[in-house]
């Protein structure tokens, strides 16, 4: 009997503590997807295509796609 209450307390510990993690994750996924969309919100009316490469570049970074006559 004693085996058994202790079993339960320990499932019903693991379950609180497996809710409460769960909960943290699905939180910071959902700031990181927030956060994300709001990049990539961002990062569309600032992309301009590479006329070199046809690779879409964010207009504010400008970064060299490798290619030797890339513009950026
Ligand atoms: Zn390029």
């Amino acid at each position: 009997m004693l085996l058994k209450f202790l079993t339960l307390a320990a499932v019903i510990a693991i379950a609180w503590y497996g809710f409460k993690l769960v909960g943290r994750i699905g939180q910071q996924h959902k700031q990181k997807l927030t956060r994300d969309e709001k990049a990539a919100r961002d990062g569309v009316a600032d992309t301009v295509q590479c006329p070199v490469c046809d690779a879409y570049i964010a207009e504010d970074i400008k970064s060299n796609c490798g290619k030797a006559d890339c513009p950026y």
